[in-house]
């Protein structure tokens, strides 16, 4: 129905590898946001859909703000049954890797995954995927995991079987990676995937509601005190930085996903072409940033923060306190030359 967009030895060695396999077990990053769970979630129903045994397994518990997603339920969370997850690779026949380019984003899931002797498959739209699975397909010029899911599903043959539910997981993914279809979204199939999604029976408007107006009077309360007294602005460097202690946090009754968007809003300011925001955990500090334009921030956490991800988000870790991690921040500023826009 799209044009094809997946080498086709790569989707016939899929087709043979989903025929052989009945314990399948389905992968994703740590702290999944709503590509990794929309992407790993529809794959997972459209496989039980096709009577096979499918397993979502994730490094730690979803955020709340994802467990409308159908199928969430049924999630198993390393980090709450650590013992069944084993159990599942173990005894699995394929694995799927979405929406993640390298063991590491894993975390303690990755020693079990890579001792599995089931093949291994990657879908992702992450760069530079690290080798290790049987068979990659890997497009870091689609904007979401899950919109590449719906097209390998469709040159698969397989999409009669993406039914309402499946097609609100997809479709979530797609809306949150591209920002509700603000940035990264100007592919013309994008609209013909959601064109079919519709068809398929989701309210777009009420996956909307579901994903964003999610805040508590505490998370509201959190995010203005964030940009109002711990916002910093670095004119020279068109940059904006905004940190949340381990206090801060605590004082607002914190809950995982309150902080969600946060590091987007200093870009709604035209002076501000890179924004970061720093999140102390218990024990290192978790470092977001976004961009616009061509300045490109998933290098700046590769050199720095033993992470990566796209050109205009990306993530990683630092271990040492805030106020080092702020101080290694503001020392690699003029390192990155940034310009405003013309
Ligand atoms: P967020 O700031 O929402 O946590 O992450 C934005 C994007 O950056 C994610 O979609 C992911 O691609 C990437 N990312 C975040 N944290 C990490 C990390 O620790 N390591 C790597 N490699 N990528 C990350
Ligand atoms: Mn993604």
């Amino acid at each position: 129905m799209f044009e094809t967009l997946v080498k086709p030895e790569s989707i016939s060695l899929l087709r043979d590898l989903i025929e052989r396999s009945r314990r399948i077990v389905i992968t994703c990053h740590i702290s999944p946001d709503g590509d990794a769970m929309g992407s790993s979630l529809g794959l997972y129903r459209v496989l039980r859909n096709m009577g096979k045994l499918p397993r979502v397994v994730t490094p730690d518990t979803p955020p709340k703000y994802l467990t409308f997603l159908p199928g969430a339920q049924d999630i198993v969370a390393f980090s709450r049954f650590d013992y069944f997850a084993k159990k599942l690779f173990a005894e699995a026949d394929l694995i799927f890797c979405l929406d993640y380019n390298e063991p590491k984003r894993i975390d303690l899931v990755a020693e079990w995954m890579m001792k599995s002797p089931a093949p291994k498959v990657m879908i992702d739209h992450h760069i530079n995927p690290d080798p290790f699975p049987a068979l990659t397909i890997s497009h870091p010029e689609i904007s979401s995991t899950s919109a590449l899911a719906c097209r390998v599903l469709h040159e698969l043959e397989l999409s009669d079987l993406i039914d309402r539910e499946a097609a609100e997981c997809f479709y979530t993914g797609m809306m949150t990676d591209t920002g509700n279809f603000s940035y990264n979204s100007n592919d013309p199939v994008l609209y013909e995937i959601i064109a079919d999604l519709l068809r398929r029976g989701i309210d777009k408007d009420e996956l909307y509601k579901k994903v964003y107006f999610v805040d508590t009077i505490n998370s509201i309360r959190l995010n203005a005190y964030a940009l109002s007294d711990k916002m910093e602005f670095f004119p020279e460097h068109h940059a904006a930085l905004i940190t949340l202690t381990r206090e801060e946090l605590n004082r607002h009754h914190y809950q995982k996903g309150d902080t969600e968007g946060l590091v987007n809003k200093p870009l709604t300011c035209p002076d501000v072409v890179y924004s970061i925001f720093l999140r102390e955990e218990t024990d290192y500090i978790k470092v977001s940033m976004r961009s616009k334009g061509s300045f490109k921030v998933n290098t700046i956490c590769a050199n720095h923060f033993n992470g990566g991800g796209h050109e205009n988000a990306a993530g990683g870790e630092y271990f040492g306190t805030m106020q080092e991690c702020i101080d290694e921040f503001k020392r690699i500023m003029p390192l990155y030359d940034c310009q405003l826009p013309e």
